[in-house]
């Protein structure tokens, strides 16, 4: 890059060879030769797919626990800290009496960034950066992930907190999701 404040400097008129073009055609003939030789690059998408490393942020995704709850107890931790407000929750009492769960969870992937923050905040383990990489749709509200869609994504997770569990064994509350608050927290 030439100094700042210098003037660039511009090749001179071609001489009568470079009019004919006949040098830049070669050369460009010549590249495209070197390059039919070399291994492709080119992924044949979607028929190959990219394996993503295993720490890959992908789309983010919720999870449900080995025994088929819901994880999540919309705290709203992940709205908040979302840089670009892609989450929206409503919270709804469940009748476990230990937690609310979310009525409402959408993940809007036209804004999300898969930045991560989402998972890093979950005081519950119940949200994950999946491998997936693709998000197609024909509009944008397909592209408004709801709560069984984001479920379906994400799968279960064998939990590490197991709170409910906890709770369970102490006999402080019945943590099982049952009737309709369990039906509505799915
Ligand atoms: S990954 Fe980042 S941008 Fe996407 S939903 Fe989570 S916090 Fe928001
Ligand atoms: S996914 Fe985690 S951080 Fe977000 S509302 Fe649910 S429990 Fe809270």
């Amino acid at each position: 890059m030439p100094p700042v404040g210098q003037p660039v400097k511009r090749p001179g008129p071609p001489g009568l060879l470079g009019r004919t073009y006949l040098p830049s055609i070669l050369k460009g003939m010549w590249i495209t030769l070197r390059h039919m030789f070399r291994p492709k690059v080119t992924m044949q998408y979607p028929e190959e797919r990219w394996q993503v490393p295993e720490n890959y942020r992908g789309l983010p995704a919720l999870v449900r626990d080995d025994q088929g709850r819901v994880k999540c107890v919309a705290c709203f931790l992940c709205e908040y800290v979302c840089p670009p407000k892609a989450i929206h929750i409503e919270a709804q009492e469940i009748d476990t009496g230990v937690e609310k769960g979310p009525r409402v969870f959408d993940i809007n992937m036209l804004r999300c960034i898969m930045c991560g923050y989402c998972e890093e905040v979950c005081p519950e383990q119940a949200i994950f950066l999946t491998p997936e990489y693709t998000t197609v749709g024909l509009s944008r509200k397909e592209m408004i992930y709801d709560k069984e869609r984001l479920l379906k994504m994400g799968g279960t997770r064998t939990d590490p907190i197991k709170k409910w569990s906890r709770l369970t064994r102490s006999g402080a509350q019945a943590p099982g999701m049952t009737g309709a608050g369990r039906d509505a927290a799915r």
